[in-house]
This record gives C-alpha cells, sequence and structure tokens, in this order.
C-alpha cells in the first residue's frame, strides 16, 4: 500500500493516482465510489463521507496522508466496516442484535421473548447507532446526550452497543405503549435480566432504553471505543 502524496476528496489535492488508491480502497470494503478512474468526484466524495460515518461525529469527506479516515481505510481489521453504515434502526432485526455487545443480545434476546409471551409485538428499535446518528439525535433533543450506551464500538469500528431501545411495533412511543401496560412489561423483564431499564430515571424517563452497565461506566467505554 503506497502512502499518499497529498489530501482526498472534499477541498483536497486530489492527484489522480491519490484519487485512484482511495476509490480502490473503498470499493474493497463494499463503499461505492464509482469508477477507480482518479477523478475526485461527488459519487467519490459521498463514499468516502459514508465511511467515516462508521465511526467519526461529522464526516468532512475528506482523507488527509495519515489520518484517522486513511488509517481506517488501509486497516484489514476495518475490512467490514462499510456495512454498520447508514441508518442503523432500518437494520433488520439479527443485525441489530450482532450490533450488540454479546452479553447484551443475549439478555435482549430473553426480553423479547418474555414480551411475546405476555402478547406484545416487542421490535428492536435501535441497538447500535454511530456518532453521526447520536449527534443528530442530539441536535434534535432526541436525546440528551453526545456519546450514548448506543455508540459503544471496538477500536476498528465494530458496532459493540451497551444499549438497545425496545418498543412494541403497534404502539411505538405513544400513550398506548404506556396505556397497554408495554413499558412497565419491558421495565420489569429488563431488570429479571439484569438490564439497566431508562424508564427508571426520574429525571429524563427514557421508557424504551435498556442498558447493560451502570450510567458510571460511559467514560470509559467512550475511551475505549478509540472516540
Ligand atoms: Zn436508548
Amino acid at each position: 500500500m503506497a502512502a499518499l502524496t497529498g489530501s482526498v476528496g472534499q477541498g483536497g489535492r486530489n492527484a489522480p493516482a491519490d484519487v485512484t488508491q482511495v476509490q480502490t480502497l473503498l470499493a474493497a470494503k463494499g463503499g461505492d465510489p464509482g469508477a477507480a478512474d482518479g477523478q475526485c468526484g461527488e459519487r467519490t466524495i459521498a463514499a468516502i463521507r459514508k465511511f467515516q460515518a462508521g465511526f467519526m461525529a461529522l464526516p468532512d469527506g475528506l482523507i488527509s496522508p495519515g489520518g484517522g479516515t486513511w488509517r481506517k481505510l488501509t486497516d484489514a481489521n476495518t475490512a467490514t466496516l462499510v456495512q454498520w453504515s447508514g441508518d442503523s434502526a432500518q437494520w433488520p432485526e439479527d443485525k441489530k442484535l450482532r450490533s450488540m455487545h454479546p452479553q447484551l443480545s443475549q439478555k435482549v434476546q430473553a426480553v423479547l421473548v418474555a414480551l411475546r409471551d405476555a402478547g406484545f409485538q416487542p421490535k428492536v428499535y435501535y441497538g447500535w447507532r454511530s456518532v453521526e446518528v447520536q449527534q443528530r439525535l442530539f441536535l434534535a433533543g432526541n436525546s440528551k446526550v453526545r456519546f450514548s450506551f448506543h455508540n459503544v464500538q471496538k477500536p476498528d469500528g465494530t458496532p459493540l452497543s451497551h444499549a438497545a431501545d425496545i418498543i412494541d411495533a403497534r404502539y411505538a412511543w405513544s400513550p398506548q405503549a404506556e396505556s397497554s401496560g408495554f413499558w412497565q412489561a419491558l421495565g420489569a423483564a429488563a431488570k429479571k435480566e439484569g438490564l439497566i431499564w431508562g424508564g427508571d430515571w426520574v429525571s429524563f424517563r427514557d421508557w424504551a432504553h435498556v442498558q447493560l452497565v451502570d450510567n458510571g461506566e460511559l467514560a470509559r467505554l467512550k475511551r475505549e471505543s478509540g472516540l
């Protein structure tokens, strides 16, 4: 792998040989930069941003020689990163479960079974989500934090969510979720599995939210995520 001679992407120097190399690497990681023609157009920049969205809060579409994006792009261990990009709320349930810490995944599956047995239609809304998605939720007022247990990942960017949001497919966050008893049933089933339930938080009731470890662990997990 040759080092870049200059930056590639939005506002970059974009020497054709560098661009070709980036396009080839993006394609090898499942991205869609267009033909490896050495021309840095919109499609290539969009592919850079999409790749960055897996590990950057604010993708800038620019790859600097030796910088963080370049290191991820040339790291053999990040070969599957692109499969984890995009809006994780749209993923199929098994992929959401795979985006969780294995212990959390196991407990969430037990919670889903318990809720189904009680006649509910439980559904995982979020397992892992990228820091980019988190940033959007934060700015929209839908989350209180810029980094959450949902954002925990391995240093190479592989999801390792320590939280899940579970709703009833019929009610989502509507008043019926409470009047039907779904939130209470979720809380009871989660606590039976040893999970922490956001509905217990007096300052901000996060009804759908369950997490694997105590809030005090967040700073450590952020460091370990390399974020
Ligand atoms: Zn949550």
